[in-house]
């Protein structure tokens, strides 16, 4: 929902099976219907995600599940194996077919050749070179999509091993356990009992995590490069950061469209991109790896998610969803969608919160409140405290 009030054109959606989220808060089918209505309804697509690598012992399941799905109107589903691409034909879902990134499609040839195989959009492989993306747009029409932020794997597009070696959990089913994040020690051959501290920073060392992607110093490159779709990735994030990255790219990708100032707006872009929690970021990894690939930090946090209005709004009372405290008498940020190009955000002062009925200090996670602010705010708001190191 907020993916699409803050700006997306269109929305990915992972049911509790077959897909590469399997962690994540994931929706139920008829979740998934009312998600593609609401697509719909606001004008933006949906895409539902088939983009598992199947076992045989799979087939069956998936068969069921395509069938359960059948009816409900997706702009696209996205697969990774070509016996999903099979089983989605057989099904008789009407809709494109678009590939996943976990093809690891890195030249024409192979985007040629899914492109005969019925696939209408091509997710190319995230270590995809801008020059590379470019002599692909040279020799094919196929529509070309890419990941423009967020978390990378040290491995080749995902596919790895690591996490079900490490936990079990095999990341190529949608379990990964991101073991490439976990701090390591270093322990000598004959001292098994005795792990040495490598110190990067003061909680230790991840030496195998990668940063995050972050392409909005380089979209206008991606977009003269024939770039059809751009995608935030968005495993497991809150609602303010999928809210406040897709509304940065939806302005910068307007500004661009329009031929508007991209410089003069990109301290903006940086400084909100800057405020979600990120590792450090880069725009190029795959030219990184004979260097600085990898974080010398575990993450950035700069500003703490408090909260989105969900319900009513009476002049400068609303009601609130709180993930993170909120103070009586505090004064806390609100960022709300970008509209004809207009950023207004504002700060807000916490006159009074009441918790069923009654007047107290502090809003509490989970519980439902009303909180008055100084000053009418608007419904799409989200609230963030800045934090202060
Ligand atoms: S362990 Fe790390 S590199 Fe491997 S799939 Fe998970 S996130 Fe990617």
């Amino acid at each position: 929902m907020f993916a699409v009030r803050y700006g997306a054109h269109s929305v990915y959606f992972g049911g509790d099976s077959f897909n590469l989220r399997e962690g994540a808060d994931n929706f139920s089918i008829d979740d998934i219907a009312a998600g593609a209505a609401f697509c719909a309804a606001h004008g933006a697509k949906s895409t539902f995600l088939l983009n598992a690598f199947l076992h045989e012992a799979d087939v069956p399941a998936v068969r069921d599940y395509l069938a359960a799905v059948r009816d409900i109107p997706f702009d696209a589903v996205m697969i990774s194996d070509p016996g999903m691409l099979a089983l989605v034909r057989e099904s008789g879902l009407a809709c494109p077919i678009h590939l996943s990134t976990q093809m690891s499609t890195l030249n024409h040839l192979a985007v040629s050749f899914w492109e005969r195989a019925g696939i209408s959009r091509i997710v190319l492989a995230r270590e995809t070179a801008l020059e590379e993306i470019c002599m692909i747009r040279a020799h094919t029409a196929a529509e070309i999509e890419i990941f423009v932020h967020g978390a990378l794997c040290i491995a080749y597009s995902g596919r790895c091993l690591l996490s079900r070696y490490l936990s079990g959990r095999d990341a190529n089913q949608g379990a990964c356990a991101h073991p490439c994040r976990w701090n390591y020690s270093l322990v000598e051959e004959k001292r098994p009992g005795a792990p040495m501290d490598m110190i990067e920073y003061d909680r230790g060392t991840t030496i195998l995590s990668s940063k995050d992607l972050c392409l909005i110093e380089r979209l206008p490159e991606y977009v003269a490069a024939g770039v059809n779709a751009f995608k935030i990735e968005g495993r497991m994030k809150s609602v303010y950061y999928t809210a406040n990255t897709t509304r940065v790219y939806r302005h910068a990708l307007d500004t661009i469209i329009d031929g508007g100032p991209y410089e003069e707006r990109l301290p903006f872009w940086r400084r909100e991109l800057d405020l979600v929690n990120h590792r450090p970021y880069t725009d190029d990894l795959f030219h990184e790896f004979d260097s600085l690939g990898f974080v010398d930090v575990p993450y950035v946090k700069k500003a703490l998610f408090l909260g989105y209005v969900d319900g009513d709004v009476s002049g400068s009372a609303a009601s609130v969803r709180v993930f993170n405290p909120i103070h009586r008498g505090e004064s806390i940020e609100a960022i709300v969608p970008i509209r004809g190009h207009a950023v207004d955000d504002g700060r807000f002062v916490v006159d009074e919160i009441l918790e069923n009925g009654t007047i107290v200090d502090m809003a509490r996670p989970g519980k439902p409140c009303t909180i008055r602010f100084d000053r009418p705010v608007k419904s799409d708001a989200i609230f963030r405290r800045l934090i202060t190191t």
